[in-house]
């Protein structure tokens, strides 16, 4: 597949770098001044590592809506993962990577009537339902459908609940929704449900393995051939966490009911794949030092930073995703701590990003790291009020370079070889013609006026202070 976007190229980095060099390469460039994102794709492969080690009966159908970047996509299609899409769109950018239709769910319990007929005219057959009008819009649209009943089962404690929404009662609604498949001649292959996204309770998934269990017996007995179990998302994927716990309760509960390879265990991870791999970084363009009381007015009791990115681009998951994000200054810090809080750069009072930590004292044109980036960012960001959503630098290391390189749909095409400054900075946000104001011909300047790309000054350049005579 050839790539068209040279933004979306990975850059295969040396042995003396890794995504805090290249953050640090960008960042201090003195070329940059617009938040970016680094995505290490090592990070993904690792994940998928770690996935095939504690799961090996169950095969990920990565959920689509977490981080749709189509270089995730193409990795992910390299590893031979499958894919849980919820709408139309989302399936034609899986199938536009070179995914097969086999391998993909669609796994929307409540689809609009043209999507179905998408998905039955591009060969998606397995799909989600979990109420009975949409068992019959699928007998109308696609009637050869091979249906998955979503069950709901709820974890405790989970950092975004869908119960509320989606999966029916799997004691007093699923049996109904079976009968009512079977009058219709509907094919019903198997069962799914999603604990909740960010799950904190892996005894849940006990649960909800039993109640799948209870319902393929019972499909059995109706005339239907069940064989898949579908156990969703729910898994953690930051820096530091595991899915080890999960995995040992999915595990053994798969053992106790489904002890059989006559039944296909698949999952739909999101955040797990993702969250770790981007990697954020921002940088101050404004501050706000509030004074101490007038006993003390020279010091400073609050300082408030205002950053290039918010609550309406990539920090939408505080709002949505009830995230939370913990800022690395980029530069070691020196002196006292104090208390600061961190701020979106539109207008809007609700732009928070961080409300109350003790930082050491920063300057405009600092850097402001955030990890764990990947999971519910991008795709939700808006460039409301003018600021842009941060563009994308995809690295990774030499083995999987070697790992990658030629297996579809990536191919030595998609990798930048050899980690110069000039390689890095594709794409960043000074230097290329689209953000040269000053050859409009229609606006003559002096050449006194014009601004001059002086890459060699320190990378505070920007921000040259004058000299203010004290008053009197
Ligand atoms: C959002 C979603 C997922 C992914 O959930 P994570 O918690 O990110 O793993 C999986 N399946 C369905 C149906 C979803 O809606």
């Amino acid at each position: 597949m050839k790539v068209t976007n040279l933004d979306e190229r990975i850059h295969v980095l040396d042995g003396s770098s890794n995504v805090m060099t290249v953050v640090k390469d960008i960042a201090l460039s003195g070329l940059q001044e617009e938040a970016f994102y680094v995505l290490d794709i090592g990070d993904i492969v690792n994940k998928h590592q770690i996935w095939k080690e504690k799961l090996p009966r169950v095969q990920p159908y990565y959920a689509v809506k977490c981080n749709d970047s189509l270089i995730v996509l193409e990795v992910l299609a390299s590893l031979g993962i499958g894919f849980d899409c919820a709408s139309k769109t989302e399936i034609n950018k899986v199938l536009s990577v070179g995914v097969d239709s086999s391998k993909i769910i669609f796994a929307n319990p409540a689809k609009p009537a043209s999507h179905i007929r998408h998905a039955a005219a591009v060969g998606v057959d397995t799909m989600t339902v979990d109420n009975e009008s949409e068992l019959h819009k699928i007998k109308k649209l696609h009637p050869a459908a091979k249906v998955v009943i979503r069950i709901r089962c709820d974890a405790e404690v989970a950092q975004c609940q869908l119960g509320m929404k989606f999966g029916c009662d799997p004691i007093y609604e699923a049996p109904n929704l079976l009968r009512i498949a079977r009058m219709l001649d509907l094919d019903v292959i198997g069962v799914s449900f999603h604990v909740g996204s960010g799950c904190q309770d892996p005894p849940v998934f006990h649960r909800a393995i039993r109640h799948a269990k209870i319902l393929f017996d019972l499909a059995i007995d109706l005339g239907f051939k069940p064989y898949l179990l579908d156990i969703g998302g729910g898994y953690p994927g930051n820096k530091g966490t595991s899915i080890d716990k999960i995995a040992d309760v999915v595990n053994k509960a798969i053992d106790e009911y489904f002890d059989t390879d006559a039944v296909h265990i698949i999952a739909e991870p999101g955040r797990f794949y993702v969250a770790s791999a981007f990697t954020l970084a921002t940088s101050i363009h404004s501050k706000r030092s509030v004074r101490g009381d007038e006993n003390c007015p020279n010091v400073t009791t609050h300082n408030m930073y205002y950053i290039n990115d918010g609550v309406y681009g990539s920090f939408n998951c505080l709002l949505y995703d009830h995230q939370h994000v913990t800022p690395l200054p980029l530069k070691d810090g020196c002196g006292k701590m104090i208390p600061s809080s961190i701020w979106g750069p539109t207008c809007d009072g609700l732009d928070q990003v961080v409300d109350n930590i003790l930082l050491h004292e920063m300057e405009l044109g600092d850097w402001i790291i955030f990890e764990d980036m990947g999971a519910y960012t991008l795709p939700v960001a808006s460039p409301f009020n003018g600021f842009p959503v941060p563009k994308v630098h995809v690295v990774a290391d030499e083995s999987i370079w070697l790992l990658l390189k030629d297996a579809l749909p990536l191919t030595e095409d998609h990798f930048v070889i050899g980690n110069t400054p000039a390689n890095l900075r594709l794409g960043l946000d000074i230097g290329g013609t689209d953000i040269d104001p000053w050859s409009n011909p229609a606006i003559q300047l002096s050449q006194a006026e014009m601004l001059t790309d002086s890459p060699n000054d320190s990378p505070t350049f920007i921000y040259d202070y004058v000299e203010i005579e004290p008053l009197n």
